[in-house]
């Protein structure tokens, strides 16, 4: 299927035309993201155009969300691509606003959510969560969709978007989507590009790492022992650093120490310069 997409670059703008769909009672799904799309952004949009009247993306690489010294500066954009991609899929409306439209002189607010934020990439990425709640809480409340689309690559954003929707009353269902992998097991993420071509060879480590820890667990193997045997495999394999590898409670991320029933094994490490999350699900 495919239509011209419309652009709109203001809120109220946005507004104006939700509204209208809203009028006349199309469902309307949002998949916001921050450009630079790969199959992985087309999963969540192509369910979204499935299950609903009009879909929306939203393309914004929100400075909130960089910390000092990250890649916000050479963060892959191509804007022009993403929109005649979407436009192929069917989206009807790309929402791509200037910082300033997304924060205008003097805008202060942010939204906060302490406990599941402060974990796992919370602690390695100070202010993260913060930047990524407060401008999936502004999407969320500038389009008020049916029903807006995430991707469990971002696990623990997943959990941190229920959390501030429930939180907030915000009457949208969150959908969660699979992970989208290259053949080799690499999780697709627009920062693969960044990867020299001997990393990109060892990338695929991390995912190896997460199933044979989860097939560890499942064979009697300690928690702690899996760890660290994950750990010791990704450095093996070229990763220069392991931030964290965690088991999970799925729901509130608490790192368990034995695991019965289901369980998420999350983790994040360094190939040089690039830095890579990936996580899986595990059920004992
Ligand atoms: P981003 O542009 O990286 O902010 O991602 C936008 C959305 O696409 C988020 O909900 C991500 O979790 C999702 N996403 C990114 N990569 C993948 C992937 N490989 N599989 C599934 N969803 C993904």
């Amino acid at each position: 299927m495919s239509k011209d997409i419309e652009i709109v670059r203001t809120v109220a703008d946005l507004r104006q035309r939700l509204a209208a769909w809203r009028q006349e009672d199309r469902t309307i799904g949002l998949v916001p993201t921050m450009g630079a799309l790969h199959d992985g952004h087309f999963s969540l949009v192509d369910k979204a155009v499935q299950s609903n009247d009009r879909t929306v993306t939203s393309l914004f690489v929100n400075p909130k969300q960089f910390g000092p010294g990250e890649d916000l500066d050479v963060y892959p954009r191509d804007e022009v691509a993403d929109a005649a991609a979407l436009s192929e899929r069917g989206v009807d409306l790309l929402f791509a606003p200037s910082v300033e439209e997304m924060y205008p002189d003097g805008a202060v607010t942010a939204v906060s959510v302490p406990g599941i934020g402060d974990l796992l990439e919370g602690g390695f990425r100070p202010g993260f969560f913060t930047g990524v709640a407060t401008v999936v809480a502004k999407l969320l409340i500038q389009s008020l969709p049916h029903r807006a689309y995430f991707g469990e690559k971002d696990y623990q954003q997943l959990c941190v978007i229920r959390r501030l929707t429930k939180d907030l009353d915000l009457p949208i269902e969150i959908i969660a989507c699979p992970i989208v992998r290259e053949p080799d097991g690499l999780a697709l993420s627009s920062r693969n590009a960044y990867l020299k071509a001997e990393e990109r060879q060892a990338a695929p480590a991390l995912h190896q790492a997460l199933i044979n820890s989860g097939k560890d667990i499942a064979n009697g193997a300690a928690v702690s022992a899996s760890v660290a045997a994950a750990k010791s495999e990704l450095l093996n394999a070229g990763f220069t650093k392991v931030d964290y590898i965690a088991v999970c409670d799925p729901a509130s991320l608490e790192e368990l120490e034995n695991v019965t029933g289901q369980a998420r094994i999350l983790g994040a490490a360094w190939l040089g310069k690039t830095r890579l999350i990936d996580n899986i699900a595990i059920n004992t």
